[in-house]
């Protein structure tokens, strides 16, 4: 192997995967470049093997090895079981930045063709939702935690503006829902407004994430990076890929401080799985993204030409508009490789800088603030009696303790004190305790175990959670209807 081979990964996954992870290696191999690659698994075949996180320990090695890595799809079992091995590898390896570009191709027929449609997605990719941290309430009643964190939005904003940075891109919209939850989404938005000072040659807007939607549905061409959280992100890329010709094109890259992974957007279409029927294309481009990462972007340009110019000229997969006779898996790969060194007419490869990826700090992330106050406590119970009946034994509990019931809420709805309204009710409350002293006295935690220890002698409780101001700020919502 010739020192200058590039050390990998590669996982060919599930599903389509082998095929098209085969396919973007012919190619690349074909262009001349030279791969030091360690194939290994991850996936269904892990989970078959009885490995929960679906992630084996000599992947984990080989990885911490290459630190670059090369996948196909892994195939994620549905609401019950194991954990997704994709999501064990990104938040394994801290890649916290997932990028997805869609640009028009030459010859890919979509509503939006003509539009100049050029858009990258930049998606937090282990906070948020996805960070896993479910707990059924009650029998009935299922929660998921959104963590958000300061340093997790400081880091991919950060991200968003060096790569808008290294690609020459002029606007960056923060697509957020902070409208309904202003502490997690809020916080993101915020901090892209601090950051974006820093960045002053890049417009930096805000947008709802539903507008975005919309917006991206009816005039795609405004948009030019997208920075969003890990939900939002997921379903907005999926979007996008869709004005461009659809999965089969959309690359992807996850971007550590250490790592970077790079795969298609596409999971592993079981349907047409063994069948040489995929489109390769999406692996393709993400394998291109990988050379750029590593500093060949000369050869990646080289290779992307070669695929613009076999789209211009007509080779289809079956799943693109207008392919009537379809090619292929295997032809298509052919094609790419018979059209190296061909330069596209109709479209240019982007030219690419190295991106200064911001580091992950060794630090326990954290913010000062100046001033913090313990000022109550929410209870969450579990009970079927009604809020007026909680209410009431509640009170009586919470005498003496220096602690008062403010009120009760059911699915974040105040129903106590009695509102009137006929909110349908489920077994799960959340009771909220402030001081019953002056205003500015700190909650001690004696109190709370007081009132906890009284509350457990009618109600099951379920989880505590603090009421905290930060710098004179509440750092908790308040329920539908609270005052
Ligand atoms: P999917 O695998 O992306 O497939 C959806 C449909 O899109 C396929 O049935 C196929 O449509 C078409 N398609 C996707 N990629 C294609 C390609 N390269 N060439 C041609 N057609 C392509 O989505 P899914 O069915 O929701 O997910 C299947 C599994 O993949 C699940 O286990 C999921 O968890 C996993 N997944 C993994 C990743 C990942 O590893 N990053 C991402 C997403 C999903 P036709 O019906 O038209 O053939």
């Amino acid at each position: 192997m010739p020192s200058s081979a590039i050390k990998l990964t590669v996982l060919p996954g599930d599903g389509i995967g082998p095929e098209v992870v085969s396919s973007a290696l012919k190619i690349i191999s074909a262009a001349g470049v030279t791969l030091d690659a360690d194939v290994q698994v991850a996936g269904a075949e892990a989970f078959k093997r009885g490995v929960e996180s679906g992630v084996p320990s000599d992947t984990i090695q080989s990885i911490e090895r290459t630190r670059l890595v090369l996948k196909g799809p892994l195939e994620t079992p549905i609401g019950f079981g194991n954990k997704s091995a994709n999501v064990t590898l990104r938040k394994l390896f801290e890649t916290f930045a997932n990028v997805r570009p869609v640009r028009e191709l030459p010859g890919v027929k979509t509503p939006y063709a003509g539009r100049h449609i050029d858009i990258v997605v930049v998606r937090e990719n282990v906070e948020d939702l996805y960070a896993g941290i479910e707990h059924m309430e009650t029998p009935a009643v299922a929660q998921c935690l959104k963590l958000i964190t300061r340093p997790g939005c400081e880091k991919i904003t950060r991200f968003a503006f060096e790569y808008a940075m290294a690609e020459g891109r002029h606007k960056i919209h923060c697509a957020t829902k902070s409208n309904i939850m202003k502490l997690t989404e809020g916080l993101v938005q915020h901090t892209f407004e601090d950051i974006s000072k820093e960045y002053s040659s890049i417009e930096a807007r805000h947008i709802l994430v539903d507008n975005c939607a919309h917006q991206l549905a009816m005039h795609p061409e405004q948009f030019d990076i997208i920075l969003t959280t890990n939900m939002n992100g997921d379903i907005l890329s999926d979007l996008t890929s869709g004005l461009t010709g659809g999965l089969g094109f959309a690359p992807s890259a996850n971007i550590g401080s250490d790592v970077a992974m790079f795969e298609a957007v596409h999971g592993s279409a079981p349907d047409i799985a063994g069948k040489n029927l995929a489109n390769p294309t999406a692996l393709i481009l993400s394998a291109l993204m990988l050379l750029r990462h590593v500093g060949q972007g000369k050869i990646a340009s080289a290779i992307e030409n070669a695929v613009l110019v076999t789209l211009e000229s007509g080779v289809r997969t079956g799943d693109m508009e207008g392919a009537r006779a379809p090619s292929s898996t295997s032809e298509f790969t052919d094609a790419i490789i018979s059209n190296l060194g061909k330069t596209s007419k109709l479209a240019k490869p982007r030219e690419f800088k190295r991106i200064n990826v911001p580091q992950s700090s060794k630090e326990v992330g954290h913010v000062d603030v100046a001033s913090r106050q313990v000022v109550g406590v929410d209870v969450f119970v579990e009970s079927l009696e009604h809020p007026v009946q909680i209410g009431d034994t509640l009170t009586r509990l919470a005498e003496g303790t220096g602690l008062a019931l403010k009120v009760i809420s059911n699915r974040g709805t105040a129903v106590w004190p009695d509102t009137g309204h006929g909110t349908s009710l489920v077994d799960a409350y959340q009771c909220r305790f402030i001081a019953s002293g002056p205003v500015e006295a700190e909650v001690e935690d004696s109190q709370i175990f007081d009132l906890l220890q009284r509350a457990s002698s009618t109600y099951r409780w379920v989880h505590i959670e603090k009421l905290q101001r930060f710098n004179g700020k509440d750092g908790f919502s308040k329920a539908q209807g609270e005052s």
